[in-house]
């Protein structure tokens, strides 16, 4: 049993790593314009569309306020994330990838990050407001995983 087990999660993982996150150069200059507005708090927003096989699809961004006003933390109220939830549903979209910036630091999960990614398996976007890069990572199996991301 452990065997077959084992077995499935080593493919699972490749199926994860081969997916890509499909934003649009025009999403992703509004995300980052929206973080460097933000600042020094880190900014945070939550990105619908679809799913399939091989990518997760973005098809619109709601910028969503950091309720904490934090430099280090987010939080997205529930309230706004049933909100969204809702809206995606209505055009037969979903919840596709979380996007948060760190203001002062690098685009790579905190340890923070990496608590809350596992309560929300969703892909992360993280953009560092010192580099301006983008990344984007998801948790499996207590891993981080980076996705790439394609421009539409
Ligand atoms: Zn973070």
């Amino acid at each position: 049993m452990d065997g077959i087990n084992n077995n499935y999660r080593r493919v699972h993982r490749i199926t994860i790593v081969n997916k890509t996150i499909i934003l649009s150069d025009k999403d992703k200059q509004e995300l980052a314009k929206y973080a460097e507005s933000e600042k020094p708090y880190e900014s945070c927003a939550i990105l619908i569309g679809n799913e399939d096989e091989k990518n997760w699809i973005v098809k619109k961004l709601f910028l969503t306020e950091n309720t904490e006003k934090s430099r280090a933390t987010f939080t997205i109220s529930p309230d706004e994330e049933f909100r969204v939830d809702q809206i995606a549903k209505e055009s037969k979209m979903e919840i596709v990838c979380i996007f948060h910036s760190h203001p002062e630091s690098e685009a790579h999960p905190s340890e923070t990050d990496k608590k809350f990614m596992r309560v929300n398996p969703f892909p992360w976007i993280i953009y560092s407001g010192v580099t301006k890069e983008m990344n984007c990572f998801i948790l499996e199996n207590e891993n981080v995983k980076q996705i790439p991301i394609t421009e539409s």
